[in-house]
């Protein structure tokens, strides 16, 4: 059986996982996207409102996330 102490334990840690989840939220939208990328090339407006943390275009993102596959 839980007491009465176990329950206000587990109440405490979801209470920090949500705040913890907010505050990820929030920086994430904190982090803001560029709109240009370090090849020079222009982030497409399509591609910033999907992604707007995006700091790579297309191309250089497909050749980043290849080289992290194959890692
Ligand atoms: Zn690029």
């Amino acid at each position: 059986m839980y007491s009465e102490f176990d329950r206000e334990i587990g109440e405490e840690r979801v209470e920090q996982e949500r705040q913890a989840r907010i505050n990820a939220a929030s920086a994430a939208l904190k982090q803001q996207g560029r709109e240009q990328c370090g090849c020079g090339a222009t982030i497409s407006q399509a591609r910033r409102r999907v992604h707007p943390s995006a700091t790579r275009c297309l191309e250089c993102q497909v050749i980043v996330e290849k080289e992290a596959y194959l890692k």
